[in-house]
C-alpha cells in the first residue's frame, strides 16, 4: 500500500498517517520528523535545516529528493509506505514520479486533506511535542503538564518553534505558494482523492479507509 497525504500543515496528516502505519503495517515517512530528528542529532544535515525550519521556510529541493531517494529505496519501504510532508513543491511532486517510475511502483493512495487558516492556527498553537519519546499533545484536547503522560519524563514537553502563531502564518503563506499548486498537478495526472478535516480524528481515520476500500481510487 502506497499512501501519499497531503495538505496544510496542522491538518492532521501526522495523526492520520500514525494511524494507517499501524493499521497496515508499513512505514509513515514524515519529512519533519526525519529533518528533527537530524537536529537532535546534529549531523550536517541538521546544522543545515534547523535555521531554515524555525523560520517556517522549505529546506531546499535538493536535500529533499535526496533523503526521498534514500528512504524510498531502504527495505523498511518494500512493501509499502505513507508520506507525510512531501512532497512539497511542483518539483519534489516530479521528482517522487521519478523515484516511483524507478521503484516500479504504479499504484497508490493520493490523499488531500484540508481544514479552514484559523483553524490550523488554532490547531498548531497548542500543538507540544515530548522532546523524549515524540509523542504529540494538543492543548485543546489533552490535560497534559511538563511530565509526558507516555514516557513519564519530566520538563520534556516544548513548544516546536515552528509552531508559534508567527511562525505558523508564514508556512501558511509558503504552503499557498509552493504546496498548495500540487493539488493541481495532482488533478490533472492522477484521481486525487480529497477529504474533509474537520472534526473528530476517528471519524476522518474512517473516511480515509473508506476511499482506500474502494478499488476505483487507485490514484498513481
Ligand atoms: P512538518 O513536520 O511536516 O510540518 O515539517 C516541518 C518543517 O520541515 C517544514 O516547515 C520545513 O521547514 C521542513 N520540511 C519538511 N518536509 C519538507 C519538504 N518536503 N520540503 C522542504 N522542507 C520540508
Amino acid at each position: 500500500m502506497y499512501i501519499i497525504l497531503f495538505g496544510p500543515p496542522g491538518v492532521g496528516k501526522g495523526t492520520q498517517a500514525k494511524i494507517l502505519s499501524e493499521k497496515y503495517n508499513i512505514p509513515h515517512i514524515s519529512t519533519g520528523d526525519i529533518l528533527r530528528e537530524a537536529i537532535a542529532n546534529k549531523t550536517e544535515l541538521g546544522l543545515r535545516a534547523r535555521e531554515i525550519m524555525d523560520a517556517g521556510k522549505l529546506v531546499s529541493d535538493d536535500i529533499m529528493i535526496e533523503i526521498m531517494k534514500e528512504t524510498l529505496a531502504s527495505p523498511k519501504c518494500a512493501n509499502g509506505f505513507i508520506l507525510d510532508g512531501y512532497p512539497r513543491t511542483i518539483f519534489q511532486a516530479e521528482e517522487l514520479d521519478k523515484i516511483f517510475s524507478e521503484l516500479g511502483i504504479s499504484n497508490g493512495f493520493i490523499i488531500y486533506i484540508d481544514v479552514k487558516d484559523e483553524e490550523i492556527i488554532r490547531r498548531l498553537s497548542n500543538r507540544r511535542n515530548c522532546k523524549n519519546c515524540g509523542s504529540l499533545y494538543n492543548l485543546l484536547y489533552d490535560k497534559i503538564n511538563n511530565r509526558c503522560p507516555k514516557c513519564g519524563a519530566n520538563d520534556s514537553i516544548y513548544q516546536r518553534e515552528d509552531d508559534k502563531e508567527e511562525v505558523i502564518k508564514k508556512r501558511l503563506a509558503i504552503y499557498k505558494e509552493s504546496t498548495l499548486p500540487i493539488k493541481d498537478y495532482y488533478q490533472k495526472k492522477s484521481h486525487l482523492i480529497s477529504i474533509n478535516g474537520n472534526g473528530d480524528i476517528n471519524k476522518i481515520t474512517e473516511k480515509i479507509l473508506e476511499v482506500i476500500n474502494r478499488p476505483m481510487n487507485q490514484s498513481m
